[in-house]
């Protein structure tokens, strides 16, 4: 299934959903590791992702996603405001005026998304960050001209779980060193919710249509 303008904000929706549900966890893992502010951070930030949604009405894919950018940058905060808000902005910029995107081109503009955190964070794989569900997971899927979106969502799952064993050398964990070992990092959890999220979406749509 081709992603639309529509099936876009749908994905949105389902990650502020997914967000609001679970912004305790996210706080519970950043109180073990860092300052336990990435559940409220995120969580006022796609509650404003969603007004600018009602607010304006997008004729592009690119045009939509770059106005949640601005919005992520502008009300998200923390380290991980900004680096959400590059990856949305450049995802955006590599979309540009498109109404549709197959899933090879998603592909191509995810990783435009995951290159901008990387660019902004300089953090590496292996570093207990948001970057060890972004970069593996779009490595695997690399290839694919179209993708299995139920092997794609248990695939990013099991890279979150993945930070569970890492020891923090960047970001606000890297202060606890070796204690940081033993919990789930809460920016790789955000990040799965988003890929839960868009795998969902993608899903419910092949199933509509048929
Ligand atoms: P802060 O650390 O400023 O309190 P948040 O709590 O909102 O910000 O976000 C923390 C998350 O941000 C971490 O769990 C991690 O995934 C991500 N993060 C922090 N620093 C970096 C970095 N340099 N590169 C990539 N991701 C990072
Ligand atoms: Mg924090």
């Amino acid at each position: 299934m081709n992603l639309t303008v529509k099936t876009t904000i749908s994905w949105l929706e389902k990650f502020d959903e997914k967000i609001q549900v679970n912004k305790d966890l996210l706080t519970d893992l950043d109180q073990a590791i860092g300052d336990g502010d990435h559940g409220i951070n995120m969580s006022r930030g796609l509650t404003e992702v969603m007004k600018t949604l009602e607010s304006k009405s997008f004729q592009t894919i690119g045009d939509l996603i770059k106005g949640v950018a601005m919005t992520l940058i502008g009300k998200v905060g923390g380290a991980s405001g900004p680096l959400y808000g590059s990856a949305f902005l450049k995802m955006g910029a590599k979309i540009g005026a498109k109404e549709q995107l197959s899933d090879e081109e998603l592909l191509e503009a995810l990783k435009e998304g995951e290159q901008a955190i990387i660019q902004r964070g300089k953090a590496s794989v292996g570093e207990k960050t948001m970057v060890d569900v972004w970069s593996p997971l779009l490595e695997d899927f690399s290839q694919e001209t179209h993708i299995n979106w139920e092997d794609l969502k248990v695939a990013a799952h099991e890279k979150m779980t993945g930070t569970k064993d890492l020891h923090a050398k960047k970001g606000r964990a890297a202060y606890l060193g070796a204690r940081s070992v033993g919990h789930i990092d809460p920016g790789a959890m955000s990040s799965y919710l988003l890929f839960e999220s868009l795998a969902e979406t993608m899903m419910e749509g092949e199933n509509n249509n048929g």
